[in-house]
């Protein structure tokens, strides 16, 4: 399929006037036009079965979250300097949701900023610089984040003050390794940043590792790392901007089937449901004497309508079940890639409905197949089925589809998967 004169022209327009740094998903670029539930249309009203993207964790357009921001939006929207019910509300909703301990919420627009906001918290009550964080990990654009989010490549140099340690590669290692391995490769990190002087004060994660190829198990070897960055003086943040909101089925927050206890948890793209809001919950501690210095505003962060688009995305999780309907349905999933029995199909993990499968071209040797995880994700866009790819090698199929995937959408996936698997 070519593309068609309109494609074509945007593209041209798009690239003069948006400049070089833009990228676009797929050999043939997607013109999109509408979204609802797990689909989207495009520009030729053709459907597409929406595998990927997490913003629109409710489906596109929910219809609460729609009423509700359309609704305040004509009432008010100010900031968080006056009283208002709304954020109260929300604030109160969303750390109930969190382990007792993690009782203080605070609002950014983007997840970039909470981590950002996130560092420098947690430089001040440690009296550290030192960050810790995984080799192919992504937590953000600002100047201070991206210092810590290798997966940005050569457009950015790390700061001498950080150290990464591998992703625990479940795939390559036994369950036991990882265990092992993870908290090990984390306490050398923290040998390492004292060696040069420098004072832990931070280990970051995101807590379903989605930039370095997806690991979720065995459940639990978060615990050694966590416990050696406290040990250390340091603190763990938990970033949840992609496997929060129930997405990984068992638990609310990726962090809880680790058994760990974050210091502070970064959240952001489904917290909206794709307006635009994120943030950090927090143990109040950590906060004590940093907040009253820090007089801390963000002009639209916490705002009356982002209050209610996250307080209709968080009613919804719930009385649509949601989580448990990621569990379900990401168990069939899981079930039916592994039932695929393709031999370029090395290993299927995940948990809920956060899914990874690594492409190899040889089962003995596991080597990572770049170029045929790039065709099936053509082909499967070929079929009006989206999804990604990860990991270092950008060879781990990444499924990550709106919660509200159902075991016929799985089935259309399965489907059309086999059927590119066949030819590809
Ligand atoms: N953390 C993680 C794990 C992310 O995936 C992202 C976005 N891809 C961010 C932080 C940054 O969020 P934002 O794009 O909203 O700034």
């Amino acid at each position: 399929e070519r593309l068609d004169e309109t494609e074509r022209a945007l593209i041209a327009r798009r690239e003069k006037v948006l400049g070089p740094a833009y990228r676009l998903f797929y050999e043939k670029p997607l013109h999109l036009v509408r979204g609802e539930g797990v689909f989207l249309y495009d520009v030729a009203g053709e459907k597409y079965l929406d595998a990927y993207n997490n913003v629109a964790s409710l489906g596109h357009c929910h219809p609460r979250v729609v009423e509700a921001i359309t609704k305040q939006t004509a009432i008010l929207n100010t900031h968080t300097r006056y009283l208002h019910e709304g954020i109260v509300d929300y604030a109160e909703t969303l750390t109930a949701t969190f382990p007792e301990a993690l009782s203080q919420a605070m609002f950014t627009c983007t997840g970039s900023e909470a981590n950002d906001l996130a560092v420098r918290i947690a430089r001040h009550v440690t009296g550290g610089t030192g960050i810790i964080a995984t080799e192919l990990a992504y937590h953000g654009l600002t100047s201070a984040v991206a210092e810590f989010s290798p997966s940005l490549g050569e457009s950015v140099t790390l700061g001498p003050h950080v150290r990464t340690v591998p992703a625990p590669d479940s795939y390559r290692h036994s369950p036991e390794e990882v265990m092992e391995k993870f908290g090990r490769d984390v306490s050398a990190a923290i040998a390492d940043l004292k060696r040069h002087g420098i004072k832990p004060a931070m280990l970051i994660t995101d807590t379903i590792f989605s930039s370095d190829g997806i690991f979720a198990g065995p459940k639990g070897f978060l615990k050694p790392a966590v416990d050696a960055i406290h040990q250390a003086g340091g603190l763990f943040i938990a970033d949840e901007v992609q496997p929060g909101f129930g997405r990984t089925g068992e638990t609310m927050w990726g962090f809880e089937r680790h058994g760990v206890s974050p210091d502070m948890v970064t959240i952001g793209k489904p917290m909206g449901n794709g307006y635009p809001m994120a943030g950090i919950v927090l143990r109040p501690e950590v906060i004590a004497e940093f907040g009253p210095r820090a007089r801390y505003f963000n002009t639209f962060g916490g705002n009356p309508i982002a209050a209610a688009a996250g307080k209709a995305v968080l009613d919804t999780i719930r009385i649509e079940g949601l989580q448990q309907n990621a569990l379900e349905v990401g168990r069939y999933l899981m079930d039916g890639l592994r039932n695929l029995s393709h031999p370029a199909i090395g290993d299927v993990r995940g948990s809920g409905l956060f899914i990874g499968v690594e492409i190899i071209d040889d089962p003995a040797t596991k080597r990572p197949d770049s170029a045929l995880t790039t065709r099936i994700v053509n082909g499967l866009r070929d079929r009006r089925i989206l999804i990604s790819a990860s990991g270092p090698n950008a060879n781990i199929l990444k499924i990550r589809p709106p919660l509200v995937f159902s075991r016929e959408n799985a089935d259309m996936l399965l489907d059309a998967l086999g059927d590119v698997l066949k030819t590809a």
